[in-house]
């Protein structure tokens, strides 16, 4: 469906818990987010109807986010749930990868078509540091088990931080000489933890191509620019949500793990989903979609919504 912007909105990203087993320092704060009651968070069967609903307004691709949604219990059910839906064209997760070598098979079998995978740091220590709770070690295994269990062309995501990971900006793109995955370099926003943070922590995409000569433009996908090193396996992707490029290609919709619609994720309009059913949770999710903002008003001084990306659902 196209929204008031003549932008054919086919991509929604749903939040399945705010829970996160890392507090990424511009993620969480060290003691993590509040356990709230089972009540408030959507259940398998509501996630699954909302899915429903969704694609019924035209959404193809559904991404299930967080926090981190391997930790959600019954995460497997909710992508059985979703991959049987008739004309749900992917299904995609975002996961820190901690927990795939246990979970990474049985996603895949449940039906879950891609992943993209979180690493912002290829340094053992300094993972540590930045995820506080994170081991490396973890997180490869858990790309190795993915690969085992058949997801192909993973993404890799990569939040680009002055003065904590830019130096590894060609280590990154070393990763794809000889491996088929996507190396994105997404521009830190602030919000939540990091919004106070000094400007120099907050890095234009732009550096990648300062700091690495040899990419070569692709063809763009969606809100990311593509480039490759010619004869490479993999591809180079660049997400600026800080420039406004991105959102004149925004084709998402976000519903939070509390069930609110979000059509930016930067504002504070949010649509209650939660107790709708049939016609009208598809009226209200048509709704949502037309009321899309022409673009975010994300500034230097922060988001305007007061959540935090655990939980909205990066
Ligand atoms: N836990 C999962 C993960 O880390 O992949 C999924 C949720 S996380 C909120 C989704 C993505 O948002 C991650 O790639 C994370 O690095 C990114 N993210 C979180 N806070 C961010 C911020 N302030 N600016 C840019 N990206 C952010
Ligand atoms: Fe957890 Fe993902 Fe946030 Fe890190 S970025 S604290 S892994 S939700």
């Amino acid at each position: 469906m196209k929204d008031g912007h003549m932008r054919d909105i086919r991509y929604l990203r749903l939040s399945v818990t705010d829970l996160c087993n890392y507090r990424c320092q511009y993620c969480m704060a060290p003691e993590g987010v509040e356990k709230r009651p089972h009540s408030e968070i959507l259940s398998v069967e509501e996630c699954v109807e909302i899915g429903d609903a969704a694609v019924a307004c035209g959404i193809r691709k559904i991404r299930l986010t967080g926090g981190e949604p391997l930790v959600r219990r019954g995460i497997v059910d909710i992508c059985q749930g979703l991959s049987e839906l008739n004309g749900l064209e992917e299904l995609c997760l975002t996961t820190n990868g901690s927990l795939l070598p246990q979970l990474a098979g049985p996603l895949r079998r449940a039906g879950a078509d891609r992943l993209n995978l979180s690493l912002d740091t290829l340094r053992p220590q300094r993972f540590q540091e930045i995820t506080r709770l994170g081991s490396l070690g973890q997180v490869l295994d858990g790309i190795q088990a993915a690969e085992e269990a058949g997801f192909s062309r993973l993404k890799l995501n990569v939040v680009l931080m002055g003065g904590v990971n830019d130096d590894e900006i060609p280590d990154f793109i070393e990763l794809t000489r000889t491996h088929p995955w996507e190396v994105r370099f997404i521009e830190l926003m602030p919000m939540g933890p990091c919004a106070g943070w000094e400007r120099s922590r907050f890095l234009s995409a732009d550096e990648v191509l300062r700091r690495f000569s040899g990419l070569v433009p692709l063809k763009d996908s969606g809100v990311a620019r593509r480039f490759q090193v010619p004869g490479w396996a993999g591809t180079v992707g660049l997400i600026e949500p800080m420039s406004h490029r991105f959102c004149s290609s925004c084709d998402r919709i976000r519903i939070t793990a509390d069930g609110r619609l979000k059509a930016c994720l930067h504002s504070r309009q949010e649509l209650k989903l939660r107790g709708l059913h049939g016609e009208a949770l598809r009226e209200a999710i048509r709704r949502g979609i037309a009321s899309k903002p022409e673009r975010h008003h994300l500034t230097e001084d922060g988001s305007e919504t007061p959540r935090c990306m655990n939980e909205i659902g990066g």
